[in-house]
């Protein structure tokens, strides 16, 4: 009976893992589905604007807020401290 419940930890695992391998191809085939799961600081002195952080719905990748909103709030700020510094 261990040997049959050992093939089936087995099998499942690899089930896991083929299920994980597609999630992952079929995320480099049409994209990473991006749900908003929070925020995270801009690195700001004042430290007042947050960045959107996105986790893939498919794989569970996570963007760690490296995303175009992101990129331009970062703008955003590199624009208002050149400002509050001249
Ligand atoms: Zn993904
Ligand atoms: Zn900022």
């Amino acid at each position: 009976m261990a040997d049959l419940q050992q093939q089936l930890d087995e099998a499942e695992a690899r089930v896991d893992q083929i299920k994980r391998q597609m999630a992952a191809a079929s995320c480099a085939q049409v994209g990473h589905r991006w749900k908003h799961i929070g925020g995270r600081n801009c690195g700001c002195d004042d430290g007042w604007c947050s960045l959107p952080v996105h986790e893939c719905t498919a794989c569970g990748d996570c963007d760690y807020g490296e995303n175009a909103e992101a990129e331009k709030t970062r703008a955003e700020c590199a624009e208002r401290k050149g400002r509050t510094d001249a």
